[in-house]
């Protein structure tokens, strides 16, 4: 596996200026592994997927759940995508030109036993790839956030920037894609050369795994791999994805992920994205309804 190189120059970050947002200069382009940006997973030793099947190798060898998602954190793998994160990382937008931008992929983040699962799309360009964490820094991350607050699901109601201290109860956040994508739109290929950091987290985190939410159809169907790998039996024929929509999935006694008759319930939710929420095609009531109902199914209300 080839070492790693630093994405950028080795200028360190301190864990202040990253929280706050540096004064005007702050340096432009992604982080460097492990130079102290707030709940960084990885270091300068982390080793570096180039392709889809170093991603693979990676993903399958990580012997910790702390080691994968720190593998995640530095992938290379989609040119198109390391190219984008890392320009807009770099020329940022003028209402964030203070602030250093993460320019990576998102991490995994959340409980590492979590009762309830969510899944994203992909990061933001001006959210989580400025910010460092998923859903957090934007208005798709304030409405969610929000409603997890409300629902039990989340220590704070906003989630500003890694290291705040927001903190999610019994949950986990994931992206079918960890990199901020060009109109919000991953190619089939990238999606599918991410997809092995997906099905690695979630046979790391599988175990306690009561509900996943899968915010909008792309998460939706990003998920139907994942929980087959996992042996879980999916329903035939699937449901097409809705808000509100729900999947029963019951795993295979000695399946792959040792989960033998064990039961997961899939919750359909439109994406809190701006377009939708300005739109009213999905309203904090429905998000609440939705939570609510996971973090029932879960025991968690
Ligand atoms: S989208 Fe996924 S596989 Fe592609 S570079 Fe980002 S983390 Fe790696």
């Amino acid at each position: 596996m080839p070492a790693h190189e630093p994405v950028s120059g080795a200028e360190a970050v301190t864990g202040a200026e990253a929280v706050t947002g540096a004064a005007d200069g702050a340096p432009a382009g992604p982080v460097p592994p492990g130079t102290g940006w707030p709940d960084d997973p990885a270091t300068a030793a982390t080793p570096v997927a180039r392709d889809a099947a170093e991603v693979r190798a990676l993903a399958a060898g990580a012997r910790t759940l702390a080691e994968l998602v720190a593998r995640q954190s530095v992938c290379r793998a989609c040119p198109r995508l390391v190219e984008w994160r890392e320009q807009v990382a770099a020329v940022k937008r003028p209402s964030s030109r203070g602030e250093r931008y993460w320019g990576r992929p998102i991490p995994g983040w959340g409980d590492e036993r979590p009762a309830v699962l969510i899944a994203g799309l992909a990061p933001a360009a001006h959210g989580g790839n400025r910010t460092g964490r998923v859903f957090t820094g934007d208005r798709s991350g304030d409405v969610l956030f929000a409603s997890l607050y409300r629902c039990g699901l989340a220590a704070q109601p906003t989630s500003v920037v890694a290291g705040d201290g927001q903190r999610l109860i019994r949950a986990r956040m994931v992206a079918a894609v960890r990199c901020a994508p060009p109109a919000n739109k991953p190619t089939v290929a990238e999606r599918d050369t991410c997809a092995p950091w997906l099905s690695a987290e979630f046979a790391r985190v599988a175990g306690p795994v009561e509900v996943v939410v899968c915010l909008g159809g792309f998460a939706w169907q990003a998920m139907w791999p994942v929980l087959r790998s996992a042996g879980f039996a999916l329903p035939r024929p699937r449901p097409s994805f809705g808000h509100g929509v729900e999947a029963r999935l019951t795993a295979a006694g000695g399946g792959p992920g040792g989960h033998g008759g064990r039961q997961v319930l899939l919750i359909g939710c439109y994406h809190p994205s701006q377009q939708n929420t300005f739109t009213g095609r999905v309203t904090p009531a429905m998000l609440d309804a939705v939570f609510r109902r996971a973090a029932a199914e879960a025991g968690l209300a």
